[in-house]
């Protein structure tokens, strides 16, 4: 086995590991999340590259006998210093990085998980504050889909076309979304009555957002806006379909600034 390699990566977190070393954990093409020791103290050059967000061209020594992996070297080609300038910005980023280690780097679809996040962070590199929120969430639903997880925007169990007005409910124990009547929620006492306690809505303007942006280039979110009351459901139900898929919730995700207005 060769002990020495390179990787194409993207720093999704960095910590101290002993006196003056750091613990790297990347996200790379060809082999998902890589974690490696960065040697060296506060004022080293490598340091100052193997820092959160950066991505590029890593190399990495392995030693067999520790299994253990240090990072010889890292040719930083995207810098995105504009993620620590704003505190949202940090947050949001901070927070799609951990969702990316949550979920043990995109479960196989490596070049595409690390052109998605990729993409992401440098969206949240010029971002204004208000639409950080809107790139993360937008990133989670579209991470979604690449875990393979990502429900449809239609009743899972009829298959009916929700009307324009019509809101459809998400229930996180089956990972899908039921119209009203499906649901149980039109009166009618459809097939599982009482299904209410747990629903999530999801209206007619956070189901057109969530059309809307599925394909985007997240740098292009600033144009596509939804009113506060969807935004709201937007949040709940996208955060709630990742928590499925994760089966759990990182802090991270509540320090994720609301847009406001
Ligand atoms: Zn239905």
């Amino acid at each position: 086995m060769r002990r020495s390699f390179t990787r194409t990566a993207l720093i999704l977190r960095s910590r101290p590991q002993g006196e003056s070393n750091r613990e790297v954990w990347f996200l790379t093409c060809e082999e998902g999340i890589l974690r490696a020791t960065v040697f060296g103290g506060p004022k080293s050059r490598l340091r100052a590259h193997a820092s959160p967000f950066h991505s590029g061209t890593l190399w990495l020594y392995h030693d067999p006998v520790r299994d253990s992996r240090k990072v010889t070297d890292f040719d930083v080609a995207s810098w995105r210093p504009g993620i620590r300038e704003l505190y949202e910005r940090t947050m949001a980023a901070g927070a799609a990085a951990e969702t990316v280690l949550a979920s043990h780097g995109g479960g196989g679809n490596w070049k595409e998980a690390f052109g998605l996040a990729c993409r992401s962070f440098d969206a949240f590199e010029t971002a204004q504050a208000e639409i950080c929120e809107r790139i993360f969430i937008h990133f989670l639903w579209n991470w979604a889909a690449l875990l393979g997880g990502r429900p449809g925007l239609a009743c899972s169990s009829c298959a009916c076309e929700p009307a324009d007005h019509g809101i459809l409910w998400y229930d996180g124990n089956e990972g899908s979304f039921f119209c009203p009547r499906c649901a149980g929620l039109d009166g009618t006492g459809g097939t599982e009555d009482g299904k209410a306690g747990g629903l999530l809505p999801l209206g007619p303007g956070g189901r057109r957002w969530l059309s809307a942006v599925e394909d985007l280039d997240p740098a292009r979110l600033g144009r596509y806006s939804a009113d506060a009351a969807s935004r709201k459901e937007i949040r709940s139900v996208v955060t709630a379909v990742m928590e499925g898929l994760l089966g759990k919730r990182p802090a991270t995700w509540d320090e994720v600034q609301h847009e406001s207005g």
